[in-house]
């Protein structure tokens, strides 16, 4: 194979969230002209946020990036001040009905991020060069020849030789590679989902969070599972300055549908339903404030089967292709090795080295096996954990966290 290059390729990647973000880096590091389209109006546009476990895959996260945003990585810890030990990368399962310390479960190489925050460091160089397109959301794909024409929902097209849908849970590229089928729309799992970002201004209503583990711990043997978190340290000798990130999760079937998706209505569900949830995990939701921002949602999931990728075109990665329960807390890390795999394959077609269909279906085929397996844990792991007779039989008890798909 002579490895010659007749034309850079040009890549399009639908949706500019942390996979999207990843890929173009390591695109661009291979020297390929990546665009990506957003539907958002920028970066600002969405405030929330949530910090994420980044483990097993951060060397392959750290071999994508550019050497500036691999420079400004620290900068998205959800604590930058912390020494990371031994003692810090094993997060600890608390036993929801007595308090104790269930399981703890080492995570070497943990380092603890938040998505907005890793966001706009991906984000900066592309945007600075005006490679990310905003307010631009699909509509349409349609193959030409040896191009794919995208059109936009404001009447713009551009037109690409690759497309990569990254543009989440609801993916619109995936519902458009399925024909807008049924089997293509993420499935309700009949788990709910609230989220509160309370900054306290109070080290006293901070340290219990912190006593507890430096970066966070979760609840399980109870019906509605917690989980608290450390998201924000502006000042690290100052709690009052620290805002927290707790979660809760409930079977939609054991509780009153809520009365809002956010904003206060849904604050005042939480706290009213939530006095059987133990300490220091209750108090928490008990002590955020409307101003602090809370959501309630039904999580979903898509067990993900074979799409077609139009000769090598078009295919999919991180959440829209693998939509899953955060339970094992996997989903971005499997969108970082989509992300790596992706790179190689397009590199492995432009040096000759294998067909594009080739190289793209069996992209295609190892996501969609390895994307299967861990959408089915995620939902067997949700229902193990919500009973004390159960959590012994969690991959959580068996393998702690490690990579399992
Ligand atoms: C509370 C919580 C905790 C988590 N914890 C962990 C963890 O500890 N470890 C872990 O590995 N994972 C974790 N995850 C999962 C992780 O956050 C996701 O897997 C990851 O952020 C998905 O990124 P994405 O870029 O694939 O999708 P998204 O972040 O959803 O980005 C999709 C982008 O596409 C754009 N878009 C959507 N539709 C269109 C359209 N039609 N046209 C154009 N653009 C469009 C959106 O505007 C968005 O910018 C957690 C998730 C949650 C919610």
């Amino acid at each position: 194979m002579n490895g010659t290059k007749a034309q850079t390729p040009k890549v399009a990647i639908i949706g500019a969230g942390l996979t999207g973000l990843l890929t173009a880096h390591g695109l661009k590091k291979a020297g390929f002209n990546v665009v990506l389209f957003d539907q958002e109006e920028g970066l600002d546009a969405r405030v929330r946020d949530w910090p994420i476990s980044v483990h097993w895959a951060l060397p392959n996260l750290k071999s994508l990036l550019s050497d500036s945003a691999l420079a400004d990585f620290p900068q998205s810890f959800t604590n930058p001040h912390l020494e990371y030990t031994p003692e810090v990368e094993s997060m600890p399962c608390i036993n929801g009905q007595t308090g104790e310390v269930m399981l703890r479960s080492a995570m070497p190489g943990l380092r603890r991020i938040t998505r907005q925050r890793l966001r706009r460091i991906l984000a900066a160089e592309f945007n600075a060069a005006g490679a990310i397109q905003w307010g631009k959301q699909l509509e349409k794909m349609d193959v030409d020849g040896e191009m794919v024409r995208l059109i936009f929902a404001d009447g713009t097209a551009a037109e690409a030789n690759y497309v990569l849908g990254t543009d989440g849970a609801s993916s619109k590229a995936r519902a458009l590679l399925f024909g807008d089928d049924e089997v293509a729309r993420a499935k309700p799992s009949g788990l709910m989902c609230a989220t509160g970002y309370p900054r306290h201004g109070d080290p006293a209503k901070v340290e219990p969070v912190v006593n507890l583990h430096p970066l966070g711990a979760v609840t399980a043997g109870v019906t509605s599972t917690c989980g608290v978190a450390v998201m924000y340290v502006d000042d690290p000798k100052d709690m009052a300055t620290w805002t927290i990130a707790w979660i809760k999760i409930w079977r939609r079937s054991k509780l009153p549908e809520p009365p809002a998706k956010k904003g206060p209505e849904a604050l005042a569900y939480i706290k009213a339903t939530s006095n059987d949830v133990i300490e220091p995990f209750r108090s928490q939701i008990e002590w955020t404030r409307e101003t602090d921002g809370c959501y309630i949602d039904e999580m979903r999931t898509w067990v993900p089967v074979m799409w077609e990728t139009h000769g090598g075109r078009i295919t999919l990665a991180g959440d829209a292709a693998h939509p899953m329960l955060v339970f094992r807390g996997q989903g971005f890390q499997h969108a970082v090795l989509d992300a790596e795999r992706y790179v190689q394959a397009l590199i492995s077609v432009r040096d000759g080295k294998s067909k594009k269909e080739e190289a793209v279906q069996a992209y295609t085929a190892e996501v969609v096996e390895r994307g299967a397996k861990a959408v089915t844990q995620s939902l067997s792991e949700a229902e193990l954990s919500m009973d004390l007779e159960s959590v012994q039989k969690m991959l959580l008890a068996k393998m702690g966290y490690a990579r399992t798909a």
